[in-house]
């Protein structure tokens, strides 16, 4: 079952849920909290004031003082110092001037028992005359009264107070008013996110829904598909990506394909001979010679190289083969192998050369490495035409030992260069069969350098003959 949502789903959801939280912040602090922040808000003006005028009682402008913040305040206030007294004019109705002396002496004694300063907040009646004749007092909604008492000890130990008063008008309307209009902006915004949801996810999707269609084909083994999503830096990047690893499949398919068709050439050629020569020598006895049985053992050990050199390959490649690297004498190896090709040298008159100075130490795999000389100079011999002269040269440059194998056979053309080094890649197609060939020699040569971080390299030209070189880092000989 398909439990994943879609990108285009998600996107709407998320941007649907943070508008509806953004729409019910706005709502809190709009509608419901209205009331309490403005009345907040009005305490705290009437405090101000408050003190305001506290820390100005001395001053000779305390009446201009007053009625200034009367006015910025929307307040009405009066201030009792000494035998003075400051007011407002009484313009607003305010309850501070109707206040008696018995009514002022409470509120001080409310302020002073609350620190110097006292709040009254009062729910204002409205009167209204019942059809019995009646008076009905009831309270005005959301309309209150503040007043505000704060006693200050003044000179000579006498007491001044200072009085503000100022109404809280109800917000109801307003909040009326703000509620219609949310609701409006509500729908507008959620109808509108929605639509943008819709057309923001359309572009990310699209391009990965195609990208997604022209993988399955991929998947398929269509590898000619071209990948075309585009839009924005991300899927432009996928796109150029997929691209890249189509091309790459390709390649691997098209390498597959000549594997398969190389190596069952080559399989199949000594398993013909090893057939032929057993039927031959089983139907005719004269045949049942010891050369006939040579080229059958001679086939069979072709055949199982090659196995062995595709296992070699595959491990190699799999990082399946440590190096078991150790200090030994470079020089005293390409020596070792050179010994082995004496045959070559008598017989086939090869004329093999080692040109070197002092011995070299390396720390390297020397069994690895040895392979890769047996490799270069298989080749050597193998690509030799004519001209039979090979040179082994060992060369210290710096830190560094350089060991070449040179031949002056048929050389490699520029344009094949690179690719020799390819698994089963061969120039010449035609499948000369060779002594020690398979084909992927170069390959297995290339993966045990490049274990060991060496440099390696070749220097060919077409007709003229090669030379394969690695360079190693020295190291100093061990005393043992
Ligand atoms: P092979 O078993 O065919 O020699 P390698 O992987 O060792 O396989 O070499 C790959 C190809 O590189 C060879 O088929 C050959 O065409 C080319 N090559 C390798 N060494 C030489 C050389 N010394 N001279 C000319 N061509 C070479």
């Amino acid at each position: 079952m398909k439990t994943e949502t879609s990108l285009q789903w998600k996107l709407v959801k998320y941007l649907l849920a943070f508008v509806i939280a953004l729409l019910a912040l706005l709502w809190l602090f709009q509608v419901v909290f209205l009331d309490s922040f403005y009345q907040r808000f009005k305490i705290e003006g009437i405090e101000k004031i408050g003190n305001t005028l506290a820390a100005n009682l001395e001053s000779d402008k305390l009446p201009d003082i007053v009625a200034q913040q009367a006015r910025q305040n929307d307040a009405c206030i009066r201030v009792l110092y000494g035998i003075f007294q400051i007011q407002t004019t009484n313009t607003m109705g305010c309850q501070i001037y109707n206040l008696n002396d018995s009514d002022i002496a409470q509120y001080v004694a409310k302020a002073e028992a609350n620190g110097g300063s006292y709040l009254d907040i009062q729910s204002e009646k409205v009167i209204s005359e019942l059809p019995n004749g009646n008076l009905l007092f009831s309270n005005k909604q959301g309309s209150r009264n503040l007043i505000y008492f704060k006693v200050v000890e003044g000179r000579r130990n006498q007491k001044d107070i200072i009085m503000v008063n100022t109404h809280i008008s109800p917000v109801n309307a307003t909040t009326e008013t703000l509620r219609t209009q949310l609701g409006y902006i509500s729908m507008i915004v959620i109808v509108a996110s929605v639509g943008l949801a819709f057309l923001m996810s359309r572009r990310i999707v699209k391009p990965i829904v195609n990208i997604n269609q022209s993988a399955r084909q991929m998947a398929e083994g269509n590898y000619d598909i071209v990948f075309t999503g585009k839009g924005y830096k991300e899927i432009t990047q996928l796109n150029d990506t997929m691209n890249h690893t189509t091309r790459k499949l390709k390649e691997v398919d098209q390498m597959r394909r000549d594997l398969i068709a190389n190596v069952s050439h080559d399989l199949r050629t000594p398993l013909t001979m090893i057939s032929g020569y057993g039927e031959m020598m089983r139907d005719l006895p004269g045949e049942n010679t010891p050369e006939n049985v040579q080229v059958i053992i001679d086939e069979a050990h072709r055949l199982s190289n090659l196995v062995n050199d595709l296992l070699d390959l595959s491990k190699l490649q799999e990082n399946k083969i440590e190096l078991h690297a150790q200090h030994f004498d470079l020089t005293q190896l390409i020596e070792t192998v050179l010994h082995r090709y004496e045959k070559f040298m008598t017989q086939d008159g090869f004329d093999i050369q080692f040109e070197h100075q002092e011995s070299v130490w390396v720390n390297a795999d020397p069994d690895r490495l040895g392979q890769v000389l047996y490799n270069f100079i298989n080749n050597a011999i193998n690509y030799s035409l004519e001209d039979k002269r090979i040179l082994i040269r060992q060369s210290i440059d710096g830190t560094r030992v350089r060991v070449e194998v040179e031949d002056h056979g048929e050389g490699i053309s520029e344009d094949k260069l690179s690719y020799i080094w390819d698994r089963y890649y061969k120039v010449d197609k035609t499948h000369k069969r060779s002594s020690a060939g398979s084909g992927i020699g170069l390959a297995i040569v290339r993966e045990i350098l490049e274990l060991h971080h060496a440099q390696y390299g070749v220097k060919s030209e077409f007709g003229q003959g090669s030379v394969f070189w690695f360079e190693l880092p020295i190291v100093p000989e061990r005393e043992s």
